[in-house]
């Protein structure tokens, strides 16, 4: 029997591996009833290489890996990672409840390569609903060389999820300083370390974006440029350099609680708590703002002042090359409405990241999408895409669904339970019991009783909004696997 037969489709195909599909992949791994296959594009597992910067660390705790907050006993959680390694000691004396990113990517790929079911170097083009079967079809390019051997052509399954993530953007009036022959460089901050020489070696940089990337990577040129001719321009649109929400009740915005609430709230009130909610994703953590003081106040010790410019309140109006080594900022002073124009040999944009549509992949599905006023897909609160009805296959999303679920969709520390609501959902049964309360906070005028079978989104009804029945009774669970350390 082969997942190439449409009678015989897989349970569950993953379209991309970052974080939120190895999660789930990791949660399935342990139901071995359930067979799946999970794609990536990539030859392997990276998380944002460009942003690895030495000495960079994750924003959660590190008991928000793959699998803990649903279940720690699972074999695949960061402290196994680290028994497998023999580091469990040191890591102990270490102290440190916030990993280095790279070591959160290098826990990565050590579940990655050893999940059987994933496929790297594989590219999801197109999914269609085949109605005979009852089963979807998904068409698959292999990248590799063609000796890696590749499963090309066509799988079948019953369910799908999407993990295909997000992707750097740059907004319309920098576009015209995209050209990757041109001399000057400028890049997205997602490609920061691989052009990293390039720009400390060039005359004058500017990072535009006041975000964590931002921040992080204009430490990083501050810290490794000369000191007193640092040459450095760091602009922001926001009206400050403004610390990241980190306080313990203003966290419980990432808590299933949390979501739940939001996910009941009207389309439109949705979209306006998220407009102001900028602070809990978008701002910056405090340690590195305090790091970039500690650092500049270093660099004036033997007095004089650093030769940056650091200015909040300031949008670019428009920008172009001036010849082959010159890049032209005309910016705009929002506090009081001044303009001026900036030179600079260098730009790293730090303009955020956007949700890939899901078009690219689902464009054959596109007619049978239930979208909201706004035209985007509904989902419902297990995380399933609201189809037509004609459609019995489920189809999962993660981290796309901001719209719907708040502003925890991408956030690490909510995709165990993301995975386990889906595959309880998928089976139809607890398979991860999961907490009915997390949150000291009650949000909403009232408490939050747990509903009894999921709410769509507004205006959503019927059986696809479901997806499928709500866990009935708590199956006991498989003992746990051992990796032989
Ligand atoms: C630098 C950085 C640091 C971050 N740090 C934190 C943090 O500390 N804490 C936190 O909570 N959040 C953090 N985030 C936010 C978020 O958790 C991460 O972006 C996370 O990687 C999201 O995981 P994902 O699986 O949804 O998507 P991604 O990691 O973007 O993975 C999606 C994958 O899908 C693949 N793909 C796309 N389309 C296809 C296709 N058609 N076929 C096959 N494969 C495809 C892509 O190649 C990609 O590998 C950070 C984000 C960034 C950018």
């Amino acid at each position: 029997m082969t997942a190439a037969d449409p009678r015989y489709p897989l349970d569950l195909v993953g379209v991309g591996i970052g974080p939120a599909n190895l999660s789930l992949a990791a949660l399935a791994d342990d139901q071995p009833d359930l067979r799946t296959a999970w794609y990536e594009q990539r030859p392997d597992f990276r998380w944002h290489p460009g942003l690895l910067i030495e000495g960079t660390t994750l924003q959660v705790p590190f008991l928000a890996d793959l699998v803990t907050l649903a279940d720690p006993t699972s074999v695949w959680s960061f402290l196994n990672y680290l028994r497998h390694q023999r580091r469990l000691f040191p890591f102990y004396f270490a102290e440190r409840f916030h990993s280095s990113r790279a070591e959160y990517d290098d826990y990565c790929r050590w579940v990655s390569e050893q999940l059987p079911a994933l496929h790297f170097h594989h590219r999801v083009d197109a999914v269609r609903w085949n109605a005979e079967h009852a089963v979807f079809d998904i068409d698959l390019t292999p990248l590799g060389r063609p000796d890696e051997g590749g499963a090309t052509g066509r799988v079948h399954a019953r369910n799908l999820a999407l993990g295909i993530g997000t992707a750097p953007h740059v907004p319309e009036q920098l576009r015209p300083l995209i050209d990757a022959s041109a001399t000057a460089p400028v890049i997205h901050s997602a490609g920061y370390l691989e052009h990293r020489d390039r720009l400390l070696a060039a005359g004058h940089v500017t990072v535009i974006g006041g975000g964590q990337s931002g921040a992080e990577v204009f430490l990083d040129l501050l810290r490794h440029r000369p000191a007193g001719a640092e040459r450095l321009h760091w602009i922001s649109r926001s009206p400050a350099f403004s610390p990241m929400e980190y306080s313990k009740l203003g966290l419980e915005h990432f808590t299933p609680d949390y979501t739940r609430y939001f996910h009941a709230l009207p389309e439109q009130t949705r979209d306006q708590l998220l407009s102001r909610q900028w602070q809990l994703y978008k701002a910056i953590d405090a340690d590195t703002l305090a790091a970039i003081h500690e650092e500049l106040y270093r660099r004036s010790v033997a007095g004089g002042w650093p030769d940056v410019v650091l200015t909040p309140g300031v949008g670019v109006r428009t920008a172009g090359r001036i010849g082959a080594h010159q890049l032209e900022l005309h910016l705009d002073h929002q506090p009081d409405g001044g303009r001026s124009r900036l030179l600079t040999n260098a730009v790293v944009l730090a303009t955020g990241y956007r949700e890939r549509p899901l078009g690219s992949v689902l464009a054959g599905l596109d007619a049978d999408i239930r979208t909201d006023a706004a035209g985007r897909p509904l989902v419902t609160r297990d995380y399933r895409l609201v189809l037509d009805p004609e459609i019995t296959g489920g189809i999962y999303v993660q981290n796309a669904e901001r719209h719907t679920h708040g502003v925890g969709a991408p956030d690490l520390g909510l995709i165990a339970h993301r995975s386990a609501t889906i595959l309880n959902a998928l089976t139809g049964e607890a398979r991860y019991p999961l907490p009915e309360r997390t949150a000291f906070t009650t949000f909403g005028a009232g408490a939050q009783p747990e509903a009894q079978g999921s709410q769509g989104a507004r205006g959503a009804r019927g059986a696809q909004e479901t997806g499928g029945p709500e866990p009935r009774a708590v199956a006991p669970l498989p003992p746990p696997r051992h990796i032989p350390v």
